[in-house]
């Protein structure tokens, strides 16, 4: 098996002619104009089981090549991306509705190619657990086989490249099952990516959720990469258990921000509104809910009002928005309802909350909310959406109950300038990641992954490298 190194470079209309199915598929179109983007492949089971045998007899070549052979058609893979990344980030721009521009469609082809070059990078040696005159014991890593991938619609191309990555680089072959809603982004992305590999070592089966239950209960599947809902995820526990596969499973969260009393609102607003609004709040690792103390709740309410402002949000293609419309009808109607809810309840609506019924396109406008009580549905359930709601607290003791009250625990944060409190309010949240004066970020070089009911199992860095790996122990 040899890894060459392609690039070629295709304008928007030729990457997307590459993936669309030549005849029938799904029809895909824009959330912000309701124009056709393009008719999708809608593959059936008998597809992923074609798939699933192609990926299996490809297996046993590509892991036995080296850990710098795999790191370099990575390193190849990265180079295609970087290649094509402007034709990649208008398709994605058209399918999911993100803007080019701000943390958006750009922001996400770039970190596919950064992820996939620090992931080539990491090294992986055998470890010697004991050394003595009783003997010796090393932990190596072998492949675990093939690798099932179910992705989400909310970041399709860089979820797809956190799970393909590390899966590649310890030997598996993958089949990726993007998300209905987004099939032609993660299709191009691979068109892309498998210029730089063999053939055969990732497919893309691009069906409905019976494919996915059909890739979690597979035999021949080892190992399940899931980023999802929970409750999706509770199902892939279900059905993988017979096989009993390895699971990594991402799954919802309702992250938990609070705001000590002494912030400088004005220094921490932007940072805070785009920890809550970033891909227009349908991130999993968002600020979903803000406690803010009541000596500052004032002031950083009509700081963050004030950054909202000036936030313009619209079609994606046009260079000037930063935030987009939610990407389909259903995810609409959750925001909707939730801020229905909380304004029924007498919550004071700070900006936004009216949608413009006469709006082409699944547009939610920028929403804050003020004087909430905890136990709102806004505050209680993830609204995958903009649409913020901020409680007011005056005891610490009383934030850290509300924020560790859910059975979710995915990332949190705590504002403050002193970094010493900060960190010992940290240290009491339970969630996978706690952020301090910050909210969201990631980085490939940090493990990352869920706390209670928003998942197990990590991705990112040289422990997420170990998740795709079967541990074997050599002792003698
Ligand atoms: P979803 O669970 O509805 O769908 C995700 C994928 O699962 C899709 O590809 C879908 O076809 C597939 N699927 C549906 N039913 C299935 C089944 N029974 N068996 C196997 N596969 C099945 O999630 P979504 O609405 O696309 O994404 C939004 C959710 O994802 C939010 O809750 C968000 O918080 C979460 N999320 C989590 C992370 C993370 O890293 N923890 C990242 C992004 C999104």
């Amino acid at each position: 098996m040899t890894v060459t190194a392609t690039t070629p470079a295709l304008n928007y209309e030729q990457l997307l002619a590459a993936i669309v199915a030549p005849t029938g598929g799904i029809e895909i179109r824009d959330p912000a104009t309701g124009a056709v983007v393009g008719s999708a492949p809608f593959h059936s089971v008998a597809d992923l089981q074609a798939a699933v045998t192609a990926a299996r007899t490809a297996q046993p070549a590509w892991g036995a090549l080296s850990h710098a052979q795999r790191g370099e058609a990575l390193v190849h893979a990265a180079d295609a991306v970087d290649a094509n990344a402007e034709a990649l980030a208008e398709l994605l721009s058209r399918e999911q509705g993100k803007p080019l521009n701000g943390p958006n469609a750009r922001f996400e082809v770039g970190a596919c190619a950064t992820w996939l070059r620090t992931t080539a990078a990491f090294p992986i040696e055998p470890e010697v657990l004991v050394e003595d005159d009783g003997g010796r014991a090393e932990l190596h890593y072998r492949p675990l086989g093939v690798v099932g991938a179910i992705g989400p619609w909310n970041w399709p191309m860089m979820i797809s490249v956190w799970q393909l990555a590390p899966a590649l680089r310890m030997g598996n072959t993958v089949v990726l099952k993007p998300s209905e809603y987004t099939p032609l982004s993660v299709l191009a992305l691979a068109q892309v990516i498998n210029s730089a590999m063999p053939a055969d070592v990732l497919h893309v089966v691009s069906g409905g959720r019976d494919v996915g239950e059909a890739l979690s209960s597979h035999p021949d599947i080892d190992k399940v990469m899931f980023t999802g809902s929970t409750a999706t995820g509770k199902a892939i526990i279900r059905s993988s258990a017979d096989t009993v596969k390895r699971l990594t499973l991402e799954l919802g969260g309702n992250d938990a921000g609070i705001v000590l009393p002494d912030v400088d609102p004005q220094a921490i607003a932007e940072d805070l509104f785009w920890g809550a609004f970033i891909n227009t709040g349908q991130t999993c690792a968002a600020l979903k809910r803000l406690y803010v103390h009541d000596d500052v709740y004032g002031e950083v309410c009509a700081a963050l009002v004030q950054v909202a402002e000036n936030m313009p949000m619209g079609v994606g293609l046009d260079e000037q928005n930063v935030l987009g419309p939610l990407q389909n009808k259903a995810q609409y109607d959750i925001v909707s309802n939730l801020v229905r809810a909380a304004k029924d309840s007498g919550a004071t609506v700070l900006i936004g909350g009216e949608p413009d019924a006469h709006q082409q396109g699944f547009f939610y406008p920028t929403t804050l909310i003020a004087d909430i009580d905890n136990s709102n549905p806004l505050v209680a359930e993830e609204q995958f959406g903009p649409a913020l709601p901020i409680v007011r607290y005056t005891e610490i003791e009383e934030a850290i109950e509300m924020a560790n009250a859910l059975d979710v625990g995915l990332g949190a944060s705590v504002w403050s300038s002193d970094p010493d409190a900060a960190r010992q309010v940290a240290a009491r949240l339970e969630a996978g990641t706690v952020w301090i004066n910050k909210h969201g970020a990631v980085d490939p070089r940090v493990p990352f992954g869920g706390a209670k009911q928003s998942g197990y199992g990590l991705e990112f860095g040289v422990e997420g490298l170990k998740q795709l790996g079967a541990p074997q122990i050599i002792s003698f």
